[in-house]
C-alpha cells in the first residue's frame, strides 16, 4: 500500500507581502495539496529581529517546511539612504530564523536572496556560482550582503548539520499588494502610483533616471508557482534564480510604456535625468531552472503590468503606499 504522505506545516515569514500574499492566492487557488497546512505571517506576529519572539513563534507552530520571505526590502533611494540599517535588520532575521529551522528540526527552509545582490563589475549573463564573486553595486552594499549571508549560513548548516536549507533568487518582483511609496517603492509599483497621481491630476508624469538601465521583471504570481515547486522538488543547498529569460529583459523606458498603457495615461512623459539610474543591468541567466523545468510559461510582461495596475486602482485605498 502506498504510504500516507507525512503531514507538513509550512511557515511563511513575510506572509503579507508583495510575495507571500502571491504565494497564498496560488495555494488557495488549488495548488495546496491535502497534506499541507500553510501559516502566513506578518510582522506583528513576531519581529523576527528578535531571537526570543523568533523562537516562541517555531514552538507555537512547529513547521515542517519554512518559506523565508520577510526582509526589510527598499527600492534604490531607500536603500541608498539606509545601507546599515538594511544590512542590521536583514542579518539579524535571517540569522534567528535559520537558527530556529535547524534547532526546531525543520525538513527544508527556502529563503530569498535577489538578482540585485550579485557584483556590481561582471560578466553576462549572471548564474548562480557568482553570488559572491565580488563586491555588490555601492547603492545597496547594506542589503546586499545580508542576503549574501543566507547562502553562508545554508552552507554551514548542510556541511555541519545535513540540513535541507536553500535559496532562490528572484529578479525584481511586481504583482498586488506590492509596495507603492512614493519614496521608498521598487520601480515598477513606484511608476504606478507616480502615474496614477499624474492621470487624476492631469499632470505630467516625471521619472527619475535615463530610462536606460535593463532589469528583467517576475510577474509575483509566477514567481509564487516556481516557489511552490523549489519547496517540494528542489533538493540543492545552492541558490537557484528564479526570473524571466534573458530574452525578456526590458528597458525603464519599455517598463515606463507598459505602465503608461497598463494605466491608460495619455499625458506627458519627462525624464528627470538628475536622479540616479542605480545599476546598468544585472541579466541573469535562467539555465539552471530551464534545466529543470523547460516548459515553464511566464505571464506576457504587459498583461501582468496590467494586471497590478488594476489591482492598484481598485485598492487604492487600503495599498501600501
Ligand atoms: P515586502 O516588503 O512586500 O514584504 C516584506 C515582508 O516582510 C512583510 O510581510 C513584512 O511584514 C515582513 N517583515 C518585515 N520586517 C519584519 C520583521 N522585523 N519581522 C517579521 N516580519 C517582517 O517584500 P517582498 O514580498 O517584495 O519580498 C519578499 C522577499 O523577496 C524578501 O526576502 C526580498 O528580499 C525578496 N526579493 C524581493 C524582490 C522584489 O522585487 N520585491 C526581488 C528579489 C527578492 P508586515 O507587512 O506584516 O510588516
Amino acid at each position: 500500500a502506498e504510504e500516507t504522505p507525512i503531514k507538513k506545516v509550512i511557515l511563511v515569514t513575510g506572509g503579507t507581502g508583495l510575495v507571500g500574499q502571491a504565494i497564498k492566492k496560488v495555494v488557495d487557488e488549488g495548488l495546496a495539496l491535502p497534506n499541507e497546512e500553510w501559516i502566513f505571517l506578518a510582522s506583528k506576529d513576531c519581529d523576527l529581529t528578535s531571537y526570543e519572539a523568533t523562537k516562541a513563534l517555531f514552538d507555537k507552530h512547529s513547521p515542517t517546511h519554512v518559506i523565508h520571505l520577510a526582509a526589510m526590502v527598499g527600492g534604490l533611494f531607500a536603500n541608498m539612504r539606509q545601507n546599515l540599517e538594511f544590512f542590521r535588520m536583514n542579518m539579524a532575521m535571517n540569522d534567528n530564523v535559520l537558527r530556529c529551522c535547524h534547532e526546531g528540526n525543520v525538513i527544508k527552509c527556502v529563503s530569498c536572496l535577489s538578482t540585485c545582490i550579485f557584483p556590481d563589475k561582471t560578466t553576462y549573463p549572471i548564474d548562480e556560482t557568482m553570488v559572491h564573486s565580488g563586491p555588490p553595486h555601492d547603492s545597496n552594499f547594506g542589503y546586499a550582503y545580508a542576503k549574501r549571508m543566507i547562502d553562508v549560513l545554508n552552507r554551514g548548516y548542510s556541511t555541519q548539520y545535513g540540513r535541507m536549507f536553500t535559496s532562490v533568487v528572484p529578479c525584481n518582483v511586481f504583482g498586488p499588494y506590492d509596495n507603492y511609496s512614493l519614496e521608498n517603492a521598487h520601480v515598477l509599483p513606484a511608476l504606478m502610483h507616480k502615474c496614477y497621481l499624474a492621470k487624476q491630476h492631469d499632470t505630467p508624469l516625471t521619472t527619475f533616471g535615463t530610462g536606460k538601465p535593463r532589469r528583467q521583471f517576475i510577474y509575483s504570481l509566477d514567481l509564487a508557482r516556481l516557489f511552490v515547486w523549489v519547496l517540494r522538488k528542489y533538493e540543492e543547498v545552492d541558490p537557484i534564480i528564479l526570473s524571466v529569460g534573458e530574452e525578456e529583459e526590458v528597458s525603464i523606458t519599455d517598463a515606463v510604456n507598459a505602465v503608461v498603457k497598463g494605466m491608460d495615461f495619455k499625458g506627458e512623459i519627462v525624464y528627470d535625468t538628475s536622479k540616479a539610474d542605480g545599476q546598468f543591468k544585472k541579466t541573469a541567466s535562467i539555465g539552471k531552472l530551464r534545466k529543470y523545468l523547460p516548459d515553464f510559461k511566464f505571464t506576457p510582461f504587459e498583461q501582468a503590468v496590467k494586471e497590478s495596475c488594476e489591482w492598484f486602482v481598485e485598492n487604492y485605498d487600503s495599498a501600501r503606499k
